[in-house]
């Protein structure tokens, strides 16, 4: 349905975009962003859970920009703080992410050791609101689990990377390629589910 096909990425952060270009790389779809379509107004992100928040999202841009869309919400789920700052990781207090670990370590201080954390991400397809076909939505959700690191480490990814520890690479994902963090990460679990559904159902 959607191949050979415009498919928008309901993103305009370019850390996260620059992860999925890559993980969908080879379909032939041609992706497009929000920064190319920017009079389209942002939803409110009023969901509880990262996958309501994903849906709020696909339902959305679909219906405003008339495209089959992806669209994904995900965060830093850090157990010793009940699973924050959750989805409320973009909005965690600081207005740059230096302020923002300073913040987390300040909450993290004198609480034991380690504190495990996993990235998620979950993903919402929605195809274009016109399509004739019903049924062509798919949802899936992909997890990393490692803990928060003594300090930052890392220039690479984007977010919370250079503070998410991850043991099998004894590395924060701030310190390993692209190509190494969507293999383990929660973006890369969710979008290989995605492509392989696209795939298998001759999307
Ligand atoms: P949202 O999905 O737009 O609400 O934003 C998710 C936020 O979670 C991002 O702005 C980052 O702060 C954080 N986040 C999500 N995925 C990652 C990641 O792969 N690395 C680092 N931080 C992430």
């Amino acid at each position: 349905m959607i191949a050979g096909r415009r498919l928008l990425v309901a993103t305009t952060n370019p850390g996260k975009l620059q992860e999925i270009r890559r993980a969908l790389h080879g379909l032939s779809l041609e992706l497009l962003s929000l920064s190319d379509l920017p009079l389209i107004r942002e939803p409110e992100e009023t969901g509880l859970t990262f996958r309501e928040n994903a849906a709020i999202k696909a339902e959305a841009y679909a219906t405003a920009s008339g495209l089959p869309t992806v669209a994904e919400d995900s965060g830093l789920a850090i157990d010793a703080l009940g699973g924050r700052p959750g989805v409320m990781s973009a909005r965690y207090p600081g207005s740059t992410y230096g302020e923002k670990f300073h913040n987390l370590y300040r909450e993290l201080a004198g609480l034991p050791l380690p504190w495990t954390a996993r990235f998620v991400c979950s993903l919402a397809f929605r195809d274009e609101p016109g399509a004739l076909a019903l049924g062509h939505r798919f949802a899936a959700e992909g997890t990393v689990e490692g803990h928060i690191a003594a300090q930052p480490r890392g220039s690479h990814g984007f977010g919370y990377d250079p503070v998410f520890f991850y043991p099998p690479y004894d590395a924060t994902l701030g310190e390993v390629s692209d190509e190494r963090k969507l293999a383990v990460s929660h973006r890369g679990a969710a979008f290989r589910q995605f492509r392989r559904w696209l795939e298998d159902s001759g999307l």
